[in-house]
């Protein structure tokens, strides 16, 4: 079956890309997108059996290597994300180690932002490094370091901006012209922002990876993640990877993906509407030193963020007066927001990360990556404005 945007003459907006792109209906007339829960497709002959196996004739062989419900969730992120080919991986984690096994080889060296996902890090610092891949960090934002710690060996520059969760950017057409001068791949983790509010390959970058468990799905049931780049990279390297390693979407997740996808839009732009709403109530409060997010005017990164995002996203952290100590009592002063880590749900949560994600930094770490005790992070879901300032206010007026 045809796509219905392969004849329709008109370019779609991203609101109807997210709602419709990549579904295919078959025979059955379905109106929502079918769960194909099958591992194996049958052969109409055994000459075709030999040319699919063959690389000759398309078609569904096995579901490591594709099934119909994952094509449509690759499809659909593939043109949101503005890229020729999209690869659905098992988890977020599983998309960074399959972006970097199909494209880097021992003696390779990956340029880091310091402030990326805890996992992300330990994955490169503790495992690749076993694989003769070295790994340096740099500050997000400082162009200059990503410039000084390149080498003739640096195949990848990997960021994750903004970051979390003080919501640091850097300016993506620069490294990625930085990336290109030098002969490396430029990779952003675009998971805090999703492409319904940046789109890092249009800025230069060569390849996006992503959690799906986060914003994709925005309801907090399934884990999954996604590549997404040029055909020859992702459809054939990275591909080529996960169809022999196997770490593949189910397609009940894909499914799951795919109607979170349907409302991406909608779900940021009121993430993002509520996330500055709070951040400005909580500059104003007493009990609070700092606030850190792009949407303020206060924030170092405000002018580049507002020039390359459409929106600021949902996460909001703050210094609480008062330490550890403080910062405590008000996550323990809660009733509503959910004391966990987890981030991009329709349900605000909250943390501690001095003492949760960045608890395994040393102190000098946390220092240098300004995570101090009094930090909070609210990631900000989709309940009343007012019931989230309340059930913060019930501890912040204590302090
Ligand atoms: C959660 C997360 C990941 C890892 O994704 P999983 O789906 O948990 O494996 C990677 N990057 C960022 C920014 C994340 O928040």
């Amino acid at each position: 079956m045809e796509d219905l945007f392969d004849t329709w003459g008109r370019d779609p907006g991203f609101d109807t890309l997210a709602v419709r792109a990549g579904q295919r209906r078959g025979s059955e007339q379905e109106h929502s997108d079918p769960i194909y829960a099958t591992s194996s497709f049958v052969f109409s002959s055994a000459a075709e059996a030999a040319a699919r196996f063959a690389g000759e004739a398309p078609g569904n062989i096995y579901a490591r290597f594709t099934n119909p419900t994952v094509r449509t969730f690759q499809d659909r992120l593939a043109a949101l994300e503005g890229g020729e080919a999209c690869v659905a991986t098992a988890s977020g984690m599983a998309a960074i180690l399959s972006t970097c096994l199909a494209l880097l080889r021992a003696g390779d060296h990956i340029v880091s932002s310091r402030s990326v996902f805890g996992s992300t890090t330990a994955l490169f610092s503790n495992y690749l490094t076993r694989f003769g891949i070295q790994v340096s960090y740099v500050p997000l934002g400082d162009l200059a370091a990503w410039e000084a710690a390149m080498g003739p060996r640096t195949r990848m520059l990997f960021a994750e901006t903004p970051s979390n969760p003080l919501g640091e950017v850097v300016d993506l057409q620069a490294l990625s012209r930085l990336a290109r001068s030098r002969d490396a791949l430029l990779v952003v983790d675009n998971c805090l922002c999703t492409p319904a509010l940046q789109h890092p390959l249009g800025l230069g970058a060569d390849l996006v990876v992503h959690s799906a468990t986060k914003y994709l799905d925005g309801q907090g049931r399934c884990v999954g993640g996604a590549v997404v780049g040029d055909a020859e990279r992702v459809g054939k390297e990275v591909f080529g990877f996960l169809r022999t390693a196997g770490p593949s979407m189910s397609p009940f997740n894909a499914w799951v993906f795919l109607k979170g996808l349907e409302t991406l839009p909608l779900r940021m732009r009121a993430h993002s509407a509520a996330a500055l709403e709070l951040a400005r109530w909580l500059e104003g409060h007493g009990a609070v030193e700092r606030v850190h997010y792009p949407g303020l005017e206060s924030h170092p990164g405000h002018h580049l963020a507002a020039a390359q995002q459409s929106g600021f996203g949902g996460i909001v952290s703050f210094r609480v007066r008062g330490g550890r100590e403080a910062a405590w009592r008000v996550i323990d002063a809660t009733r509503m927001l959910s004391i966990t880590a987890n981030l991009g749900d329709t349900r605000s949560t909250i943390t501690h990360p001095a003492t949760t994600t960045h608890g395994r930094l040393t102190p000098e770490q946390r220092a240098e990556q300004g995570i101090d005790e009094g930090l909070l992070r609210v990631a900000v879901g989709l309940e009343d404005a007012a019931d989230i300032r309340a059930d913060l206010g019930r501890g912040l007026d204590q302090v």
